[in-house]
């Protein structure tokens, strides 16, 4: 029934995807996409509040008492000047290369869907079109304007679409219980030393030779204090310092990230990132300050939410054609990172992917690659998940 109806509203999905895709913007500065985004809304009869200048919140139902369900669908885009040869081709230098036009797409068309609801709705479905999932900042930000709250958000749900992977287009991907993406921190290590001549190095303080240490013992935090049966990951990806071959430099810096799937693990490594590079710099009479650019948790979900929208999901959509992570996903994770861990460290979470074009059917690039395209065929798919995971929940929890 959703389904259909659902399918009946492709063509306008399409259309507010094809239009965001030609209008890619990045972060918090997302002027024409709140601006469509809210209009469209506004069409279907909704009110919907623009929060910290690049969101977009809306909320169905409430003519029936009830809880309140979070839809998220992220709506920012990359720095990636497109490849594509498509008449709905993007017209800057950005590009929707992770398909979060279809994100924002597809949980508009949930929002028709719940408008044709309404009055059945045992609750309140608190749409959010989020910005800055790509700098993994944005749903922080949205938690700290307050959009869990007024009204209270007690559960919540995302889809994520996929382009590149073998996953049967319009299959529909439900994370287990527990973590599905690695958290993502970056840090930057600024090590002060003293700088002086190359032939007197008894009175400098020799910056390049503590950022190596440093390097190097980062590596033993997972040799030595990370379980083996986690996944973790320590990267340096640049080291900076000096630049001639007889001058000690006065400083030098390292940047690198951390990946955990398990919070335990993250906050174990963060710490030791920090203990480790000031206690190394102090051996060899230097100091250094380390600062946390980046951060965002892994998403956690929920064991009873996950059982019960993989079950109302199969339902919708039929036996064969609703998987778990583990099937898709090696281990059952992701190694992405994805800013819902936020929310999803707030309230009960479950996070979906949605098969949008395999290398066998003709998409054989990933995202954020230049290339990378969606099967638009399975756009209504995601509206209908949307809905009827909102819907179902409320009416089973009431
Ligand atoms: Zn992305
Ligand atoms: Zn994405």
């Amino acid at each position: 029934m959703l389904l259909k109806e659902a399918k009946a509203l492709q063509e306008v999905i399409v259309k507010d995807r094809r239009y965001l895709h030609q209008h890619p913007e990045l972060g918090m500065d997302l002027p024409i996409t709140s601006a469509y985004i809210a209009k469209r809304l506004k069409e279907m009869g909704y009110e919907p509040e623009i929060v910290s200048g690049a969101g977009v919140v809306a909320l169905a139902g409430g003519k029936k008492p009830g809880k309140v369900f979070l839809l998220r669908g992220d709506i920012d885009a990359l720095p990636i000047v497109e490849e594509n040869d498509l008449e709905y081709k993007s017209k800057t230098e950005n590009m929707h290369a992770c398909g979060h036009d279809a994100h924002a797409a597809m949980l508009l068309g949930a929002a028709q869907l719940l408008k044709d609801h309404e009055d059945e709705i045992e609750g309140t479905v608190k749409l959010l079109f989020q910005p800055s999932e790509e700098t993994l900042s944005g749903a922080k930000a949205m938690i700290e304007a307050g959009v869990l709250e007024s009204p209270k958000v007690d559960a919540a749900a995302m889809i994520h679409i996929f382009s590149g992977m073998p996953m049967k287009s319009g299959t529909l991907v439900v994370a287990e219980e527990g973590y599905s993406t690695s958290s993502g921190d970056m840090f930057r290590i600024d090590i002060q030393g003293k700088g002086g001549h190359g032939a007197m190095p008894q009175d400098s303080i020799d910056p390049l030779n503590v950022a190596a240490h440093t390097l190097i013992s980062l590596q033993e935090i997972i040799a030595r204090e990370i379980k083996p049966s986690s996944t973790a990951v320590i990267t340096v990806g640049q080291m900076h310092g000096g630049n001639a071959a007889n001058i000690i430099p006065d400083t030098a810096f390292i940047e690198g990230t951390i990946r955990a799937f398990d919070r335990d693990d993250r906050e174990l490594m963060k710490n030791r990132v920090v203990e480790v590079a000031k206690g190394v710099a102090s051996v060899f009479r230097a100091s250094a300050n380390v600062e946390y650019r980046m951060e965002c948790p892994s998403v956690y979900n929920d064991g009873e939410l996950s059982e019960f929208t993989f079950n109302v999901n199969e339902d919708l959509l039929g036996k064969n054609n609703v998987i778990n992570f583990s099937q898709a996903f090696p281990g059952g994770k992701m190694t992405g990172s994805e800013d819902f861990g936020y929310i999803s460290e707030k309230v009960p979470s479950i996070m979906m992917a949605l098969g949008g074009g395999s290398p066998e059917e003709g998409y054989p690039y990933p995202q954020h690659h230049p290339k990378v395209n969606f099967n638009e065929d399975v756009f209504y798919i995601g509206s209908a998940v949307y809905a009827n995971t909102a819907i179902q929940w409320l009416k089973n929890n009431k």
